[in-house]
C-alpha cells in the first residue's frame, strides 16, 4: 500500500477550529438558522451538491459523519460513501435501492448468511428472486442472468468458507448484461482491495470490524459510484438509515490506525496459518496454499490478507471440535470479528441456510478464527496445547 494511504489516515479530519488533532462530536436533530431564508439557500445546496454536507435536519447527518464520509470516499475511491447504522444495514441498503418486484437478483452462495436470509426468504415477499451461483463455476453465474436480473450481489472471500473467486470476471459479466453490482468487501476493507476502482458500483464494509476495530462500535459503509448515487440516496432518505454522530467519532478514530492493525493481523495471521497447515485432518481456508485457486484469485486482486480464516477439520467426534474450540484460552468466543482480540467459532453450516454448492461430509467442521493482535507465538501455543482434543 502507498504511503500516502497510511498517511492521509493519520492527518485527515484535524478540527483546526477546536485545535483538536480529531473532529468534534456534533450531536443535532434540530439544526438551526436565523431565517426561513437561510434554509431555503441550506436546501438549494444539498440540492445542487448532494454529496457536500449539507444538511438541513439531523437525520442527514452532521458535521461529525460528514468527515467520516469524506475519508472513506477516498479510501474507497468513490463517488460517496453512504453509513449506516451496522453493516447489515448497508447489505439491506445496497439491496433495495436497486430491486423493485418481479425484478431477480443472483447473490454468491457462500454470503453472510443474514444476506442469505435477506435475499431468499424476505425478498421473496416482495416478489423478487433470487438465485445463488458458485463462485468457482462462474457458468452457474451467467446461466442465471435473465432479463429480469438487476443485480449481481458477490461477497469474497465467501462468509466461514472463505472461497476467492474472479471477481473481474463477476464485474465483466455483470456488464456485458448491463446488470448492477455490489460486493461486501467487509473481510479485506479497500486498505486490500478497492472494488469501486475494479468496476463495482457498490462496495459494502461492515465498519464494526477493522474500520473501528476495538468491539464497541457497530457501523456500515455502502460505497457508490455515480451510476447509482441517486439511486441509493433516494433509498437512504426513505429507509431513515443513519449512523449516529457518537459513533461515526469511534470508526473515525479507530480508522487513524486501520492500516497498522491490519499489516499486524496479516502478519500473525500468516504465523499461525503457517503453523496449522501442517496438521492433515485440517483444511486452512485461508489464501496461504500456493498452486490453489483460491491463492491465485486472491493474488490476483488483494494486496493483502486480514486476520480472518476458517478451518475444516476432519474429525469423527463433533464434540471434540467444540472441546477444541472450548480450551483455547486466549481466544474469546463470541460473535463478530476484527477487534484487537482473537476469537474463535464452532460454526454450523447447516443452521445457516442451505448452501447450494457446498455440502460438508459427516465427519467435517468449521470452526473460524480471527486472529488478533497479541503475541502470535502465544496465539500459537494456546491452538497446540488445545488441538489434542481433536478426535
Ligand atoms: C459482520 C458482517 C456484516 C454485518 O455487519 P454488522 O455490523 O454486524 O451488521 C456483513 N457482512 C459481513 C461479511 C460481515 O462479516
Amino acid at each position: 500500500m502507498s504511503n500516502s494511504f497510511k498517511t492521509f489516515l493519520k492527518h485527515t479530519a484535524k478540527d483546526f477550529h477546536n485545535q483538536a488533532v480529531n473532529p468534534p462530536i456534533v450531536r443535532a436533530s434540530t439544526i438551526i438558522f436565523k431565517s426561513m431564508g437561510d434554509i431555503r439557500k441550506m436546501q438549494n445546496k444539498a440540492k445542487s451538491d448532494p454529496t457536500g454536507g449539507h444538511f438541513d435536519y439531523g437525520r442527514q447527518g452532521t458535521s461529525t459523519t460528514h468527515v467520516l464520509q469524506k475519508i472513506l470516499s477516498k479510501l474507497e475511491e468513490s463517488y460517496h460513501t453512504f453509513l449506516t447504522p451496522t453493516g447489515f444495514g448497508a447489505v439491506f441498503l445496497a439491496i433495495f435501492s436497486i430491486t423493485r418486484p418481479g425484478d431477480e437478483i443472483i447473490v454468491a452462495d457462500p454470503v453472510y448468511s443474514p444476506t442469505r436470509i435477506l435475499s431468499q426468504d424476505f425478498l421473496k415477499e416482495f416478489n423478487i428472486k433470487t438465485t445463488f451461483y458458485n463462485p468457482h463455476d462462474l457458468k452457474t453465474l451467467e446461466n442465471s442472468i435473465t432479463k429480469k436480473t438487476k443485480l449481481i450481489f458477490v461477497e469474497n472471500p465467501g462468509s466461514n468458507t472463505f472461497e476467492f473467486h474472479d471477481i473481474g470476471k463477476v464485474v465483466s459479466i455483470a456488464k456485458k448484461h448491463k446488470i448492477l453490482t455490489a460486493i461486501d468487501n467487509t473481510w479485506a476493507t479497500p486498505y486490500f482491495l478497492k472494488p469501486i476502482k475494479l468496476g463495482f458500483d457498490m462496495a459494502i464494509v461492515s465498519a464494526t470490524k477493522y474500520y473501528s476495530g476495538h468491539s464497541d462500535v457497530m457501523g456500515g459503509s455502502l460505497a457508490v459510484n455515480k451510476k447509482v448515487f441517486k439511486q441509493v440516496l433516494k433509498t437512504e432518505k426513505i429507509t431513515g438509515l443513519r449512523l449516529g454522530p457518537d459513533d461515526a467519532y469511534l470508526i473515525t478514530r479507530g480508522l487513524r490506525t486501520l492500516d497498522v492493525r491490519l499489516d499486524r493481523h496479516r502478519e500473525n495471521a500468516k504465523k499461525v496459518s503457517n503453523f496449522l497447515s501442517k496438521f492433515k485432518n485440517i483444511k486452512l481456508l485461508y489464501p496461504y496454499k500456493k498452486d490453489s485457486l483460491n491463492f491465485r484469485m486472491w493474488k490476483k486482486y488483494y494486496s493483502g490478507a486480514s486476520g480472518l480464516m476458517g478451518l475444516r477439520i476432519k474429525a469423527k467426534s463433533e464434540k471434540s471440535v467444540t472441546k477444541f474450540v472450548n480450551n483455547l484460552k486466549l481466544f474469546g468466543h463470541g460473535y463478530s470479528w476484527g477487534g484487537f482480540e482473537s476469537l474463535a467459532l464452532h460454526q454450523n453450516l447447516r443452521e445457516q441456510g442451505d448452501r447450494e454448492y457446498l455440502k460438508l461430509k459427516k465427519n467435517e467442521h468449521l470452526v473460524r478464527l480471527h486472529i488478533g493482535l497479541e503475541d502470535p507465538s502465544d496465539l500459537i501455543a494456546d491452538i497446540k496445547q488445545s488441538l489434542k482434543h481433536l478426535k
